[in-house]
């Protein structure tokens, strides 16, 4: 069977001259497609004989919406979606003043297995395709009655481990005739797949490049993030550096500030000129504590000397202000939630 809802315009293109029906069938094929068309019924405007040639082979990826928790704080809804095949993941929606953002998803699990990350818990599971990625804009879009301006991919997995797909869904979500949300309002967050990065850069797409540092010296990365092992910090820097280089776009630094751990003076010098070596806009993000895990978030005090030598130094930062904070909303909770009752049940 074949996915329509992952292919490109020009594909679409290839598979409907294929079934010998005229080009422009595609087109409205991939309309109904972006509009979110479950079944090839609602297609009103294409003969029954093409729809009856599409079903034979075709089918439209749909998510089914499990469990949904909106924030009495701040109103972020987060879904967890059922995939065909029985799966989940999560997207959550944060409402801000310059529009809608969502946070989706791009494996179920994720192998890379961050010491403080609750999706790296049961391992990878499989990827997402481009059509579950886009159905996870697409469901939020239709269940919140909202508009979408903004994606980030940081839900549950690592990006630059499902590459294709990923480029397949940002091409998709970018298509004026569809979704059209502009590579500007996309940002990707990787754990620092370095391998990857110039492939990227290739794709010349206008998105932001986000790297989870979370640790500016070895030991300590290393420690927190087995993807720092036999790649090490220096080539990370290196690395964020060539793709400003080749895309004339900064990167931006993820730190999620861990008590005692990564946050201390020293660690704060580190960072600063690595950040400046890139010119990488920092993203402090107080951390979300997970049951299974022993990390503790910082303290205010430990922040506020962090940010004194962050400031000192001409850091460009923020501290990312907490979102869906009664909603289990970071990486992995709700579906690891889901996992843990659904064990209890047993
Ligand atoms: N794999 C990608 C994207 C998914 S994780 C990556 O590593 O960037 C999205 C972001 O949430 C990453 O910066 C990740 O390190 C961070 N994160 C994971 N668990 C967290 C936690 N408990 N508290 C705060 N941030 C967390």
């Amino acid at each position: 069977m074949t996915d329509l809802k992952s292919l490109l315009p020009d594909e679409l293109e290839e598979y409907v001259l294929a079934l010998g029906e005229p080009k422009f069938r595609a087109k409205q094929l991939f309309q109904w497609l972006a509009k979110g068309a479950e079944s090839f019924e609602q297609m009103s405007n294409l003969p029954k004989g093409f729809r009856e040639k599409l079903s034979a082979d075709g089918y439209v990826d749909t998510l089914k919406l499990l469990r949904k928790q909106v924030s009495a704080e701040d109103g972020t809804i987060k879904y967890l979606w059922q995939l065909h095949d029985g799966n989940a993941v999560e997207t959550v929606l944060m409402r801000y003043k310059h529009g809608n953002s969502v946070c989706i998803s791009s494996q179920v699990g994720c192998r890379q297995g961050c010491a403080f990350c609750a999706s790296a818990i049961g391992g990878l599971v499989r990827n997402l395709t481009a059509a579950e990625m886009l159905g996870e804009v697409m469901y939020s879009e239709k269940d919140s009655g909202e508009k979408v301006s903004n994606i980030v991919i940081m839900g549950i997995g690592e990006p630059l481990d499902n590459f294709d797909n990923v480029i397949r869904f940002l091409r998709l979500v970018n298509r004026p005739e569809g979704m059209n949300i502009g590579m500007r309002h996309i940002s990707l967050s990787t754990c620092g797949i370095i391998e990857r990065f110039e492939d990227l850069a290739r794709e010349d797409m206008q998105m932001t490049l986000a790297v989870s540092l979370h640790a500016p010296d070895d030991e300590t990365r290393s420690r927190l993030m087995p993807a720092n092992r036999g790649r090490g910090v220096a080539r990370l820097i290196d690395a964020c550096q060539d793709y400003y280089k080749r895309t004339g776009r900064r990167v931006t630094f993820e730190y999620a500030m861990i008590n005692e751990v990564n946050d201390s003076p020293v660690q704060a010098k580190q960072l600063a000129s690595a950040a400046k070596r890139v010119g990488a806009h920092v993203n402090l993000i107080p951390l979300n504590h997970v049951e299974e895990r022993q990390f503790q978030p910082t303290t205010p005090e430990r922040m506020k000397d962090f940010c004194r030598v962050l400031d000192k130094a001409g850091v460009n930062y923020t501290i990312r202000r907490k979102l869906g904070g009664d909603v289990d909303a970071s990486c992995g909770q709700l579906r690891r939630s889901r996992e843990l009752e659904e064990r209890r049940q047993e």
